[in-house]
């Protein structure tokens, strides 16, 4: 499959991205979505709180309807379950095609397209879609770290038997270890959870407080380490990745620092530490975006950078677009030779329609 040029790679499996994919289906182009997650709408299963209702919401101006009814949310609300229950039916009705578990990492130009390089290794195409929407976990900025620390954790069992260590000081973090002490404590593990933050103090709510301590007190094992900070990542004798934190140090007067650290597989890590927009991703991708300044920008505020756009949400790197919640709440539109301010409203609406918007262009610009 990997000698395959696809027509269209789309990055990321959520509304976007699957709008893509479908109607690169029903035009004849070929594609492939790659999806991080461990199935589609793995950004939303992540985001939406249990039984939230989907809305299908549109923004009071917008002209269009809803480019692609087959996706978008009933008009009587459902809970989100039930909409990713129509979604993967849906997807698995009209095959389309998608790989789970790839990681996107880069972009590279080839003379006769673009090639894509992933956790799962390169994927060629000659157009890439980016809908990888806004949440972007942060990383730890160590060797190793993108490929090998998990970022959340979509089953527990997977750390039973194991001394588990998960980075982060607030509530995301918090939940990941309740989830994955009780999975340990229904299994009769011992092994412990360590909690590593960098702060001296955790910054949880009370409702997860609670949970958490209801938790330790039923025989949870966590082992708190506040004060610890990530420094580096290497490879043990053994070809193992593993993570190095710091967990206290020792200024010495002959100007040698003693110090005491930790070092876990890197398998065994989960780093709760936030998300980020999408800019760091354009930057290292050469994907131009413009700084707002005084007066410029009605939604962003000022010294925000936002992604140059044409009117087809092409990006300054030729075939590479970018659509969705990855360009929201607002882009810079190159149209008619000048640029301005384009507000573009987190909704799987617009992610819905910028996918018809770059379908057409493509299809025109690869003449299908
Ligand atoms: C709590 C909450 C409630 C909301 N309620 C509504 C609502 O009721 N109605 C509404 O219209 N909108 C709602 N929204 C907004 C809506 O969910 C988003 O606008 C929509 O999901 C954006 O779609 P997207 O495809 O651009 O991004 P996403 O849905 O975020 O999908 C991006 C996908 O890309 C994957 N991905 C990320 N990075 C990578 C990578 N490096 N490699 C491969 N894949 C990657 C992710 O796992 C994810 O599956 C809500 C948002 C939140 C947070």
């Amino acid at each position: 499959m990997k000698n395959t040029t696809y027509d269209v790679l789309i990055i990321g499996g959520g509304p976007a991205g699957l709008s893509t994919a479908y109607l690169c289906h029903k035009n004849g182009l070929s594609y492939l979505v790659l999806e991080s997650g461990k199935a589609i709408f793995q950004g939303i299963a992540n985001s939406y709180p249990e039984g939230k209702l989907v809305y299908a919401s549109k923004p009071k101006d917008a002209p269009d309807p809803f480019m692609v009814d087959e996706l978008r949310p009933p008009d009587k609300p459902v809970t989100v379950e039930s909409y990713l229950q129509y979604v993967q039916h849906f997807v698995q009705h009209e095959k389309l095609l998608v790989q789970t578990e790839v990681e996107f990492e880069d972009i590279k130009d080839e003379r006769d397209g673009l090639t894509v390089v992933t956790s799962k290794g390169n994927f060629k195409g000659k157009k890439v879609v980016l809908s990888f929407g806004s949440n972007i976990p942060r990383e730890l900025a160590v060797y190793g770290d993108a490929k090998m620390v998990a970022k959340n954790v979509d089953d527990a069992s997977k750390y039973i038997g194991i001394k588990t260590l998960v980075i982060g000081g607030g509530n995301t973090a918090a939940d990941v270890i309740i989830n994955i002490l009780k999975t340990k404590r229904e299994a009769g593990d011992t092994h412990p959870v360590y909690w590593a933050h960098k702060a001296e103090t955790f910054d949880v709510n009370k409702e997860t407080a609670q949970r958490l301590g209801e938790e330790i007190l039923l025989g949870g094992n966590i082992r708190l380490l506040p004060g610890a900070l990530v420094r580096i990542g290497e490879v043990d004798d053994e070809g193992v990745d593993r993570l190095v934190i710091r967990i206290n140090e020792f200024k010495q007067e002959d100007g040698i620092d003693l110090y005491h650290a930790l070092s876990f597989p890197m398998q065994n890590v989960i780093a709760c530490i936030g998300s980020q927009g999408p800019v760091p991703i354009f930057d290292k991708l050469n994907i131009q975006s413009i700084a707002c300044t005084s007066g410029v920008c009605k939604i962003a505020k000022e010294g925000e950078r936002l992604v140059l756009l044409s009117s087809e949400f092409e990006s300054t790197r030729k075939g590479v677009y970018v659509i969705g919640g990855a360009i929201s709440p607002s882009y810079m539109k190159i149209s008619e030779g000048s640029i301005a301010e384009e507000r573009h409203p987190n909704l799987i609406y617009t992610a819905i329609n910028d996918a018809y918007y770059v379908v057409e262009s493509i299809r025109a610009k690869l003449a299908k």
